[in-house]
């Protein structure tokens, strides 16, 4: 298959990661294998792949213009390169960032393999200067569930000490909103449960690098810590991915009309939505982002019980974590385990592909009935 410069992302999506031979299924087939007839360069799947997984790759790695390795999870990628770091290496995390790589870091730090540093997202003099001290720079920009969004741009090209990787969570924006790889990172992360799946219905990850030796170092990983994805996952996430481009512009764009909305409605404290002007990075976003993605948060007058029942009230827009399907969910963060520090009525709300008025209609009659 071509490279992508020559195909617009959208088109891309769509025509990467098929069989060329005569003859061929036009799809990939699940190829569910343990292990191939030798002689070939292709012997055992953990170690060698398979050409399931392998459509998935060549379709995200493609989106950046770099080599992907498909994972079991988004944590599974986050934790292949949590394990390229040496003892007593210095990790740089935001602080607002996924619980779970927060997990992650903070219990490799109390077994002593790492120390931690937290940053702002905002704090782009300090991300640099972490570019130049730190061994890890983790970034996760428009950041989860703050909507923080960090001048990659600046910090990716910033000078670094020898062996410093740059990594960047690019879930929430999707390599067709931003481009990490471009702007200089090491490494982008995509949870591909989320917006590449788009159906809330695998769980998988896909680490992205134009470094050859490091793309090499995070096979080396998954072969060794097994975490290999799913055959029917990874099938499945190439199946959502060519659908990617259609459902983000329809998504983001319903999120840019709900934020407005949102906005304007007197129970709403406040926003937090990249694309509004009132946000306070939508300079930055303007610039680094090509989108505005399709999550958001928001925070209500009256306090936890009253976003509580917000979340009881909305019908088409469901009560569920996680985020990036064709369905509209939302939750209250600070009600979860280990995010109590978040403010007590953010909802984080993914949106997805439905009727615009009737994501509106919804939202707006569950306001209604949580006012009482
Ligand atoms: C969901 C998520 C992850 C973890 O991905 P899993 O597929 O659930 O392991 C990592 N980072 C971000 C920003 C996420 O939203």
């Amino acid at each position: 298959m071509a490279q992508p410069p020559k195909l617009k992302p959208a088109s891309w999506l769509v025509a990467a990661g098929r069989p060329e031979e005569t003859g061929s299924p036009l799809n990939t087939p699940l190829v569910p294998a343990s292990n191939f007839l030798l002689e070939h360069p292709r012997a055992y799947a953990r170690d060698d792949g398979t050409p399931t997984w392998e459509a998935l790759e060549e379709i995200v790695g493609g989106l950046e213009a770099g080599k992907a390795v498909a994972f079991a999870s988004g944590m599974a990628a986050v934790s292949a390169v949590f394990n390229q770091l040496r003892v007593g290496a210095v990790v740089v995390l935001p602080e607002d960032c996924y619980q779970g790589v927060v997990g992650l870091a903070m219990a490799g730090a109390e077994q002593g393999r790492w120390s931690v540093r937290r940053l702002a997202v905002e704090d782009t003099t300090g991300w640099i200067q972490a570019c130049a001290e730190a061994d890890l720079v983790w970034l996760e920009s428009p950041s989860n569930p703050l909507l923080a969004v960090a001048d990659l741009e600046a910090i990716c090209s910033a000078p670094r000490k020898p062996g410093t990787i740059v990594a960047v969570d690019n879930t929430f924006a999707t390599p067709l909103n931003q481009q990490p790889l471009e702007f200089g990172a090491t490494v982008s992360i995509q949870s591909a449960t989320k917006f590449i799946g788009g159906h809330s219905d695998l769980l998988a990850g896909v680490a992205t690098t134009r470094d050859q030796t490091f793309w090499q170092a995070l096979r080396k990983s998954r072969e060794l810590t097994g975490a290999t994805p799913g055959t029917l996952e990874a099938f499945l996430a190439t199946r959502g991915a060519r659908t990617l481009a259609l459902r983000l512009e329809r998504a983001q764009a319903n999120a840019a009309y709900l934020a407005q909305r949102l906005e304007a409605h007197p129970l709403v404290a406040r926003v937090r939505y990249p694309g509004l002007p009132s946000h306070p990075t939508h300079a930055v976003a303007k610039r680094v982002l090509k989108g505005f993605g399709a999550v958001l948060s928001f925070e209500l007058k009256g306090g936890a019980e009253r976003a509580d029942a917000v979340c009881r009230h909305t019908q088409l827009i469901r009560h569920a974590t996680s985020l990036g399907g064709v369905e509209s969910t939302m939750e209250r963060r600070a009600g979860i385990p280990g995010q109590e520090h978040l403010p007590p009525s953010l909802l984080r709300l993914s949106v997805g592909i439905e009727d615009a008025e009737d994501l509106w209609a919804d939202l707006e009659a569950a306001l209604r009935k949580a006012a009482g």
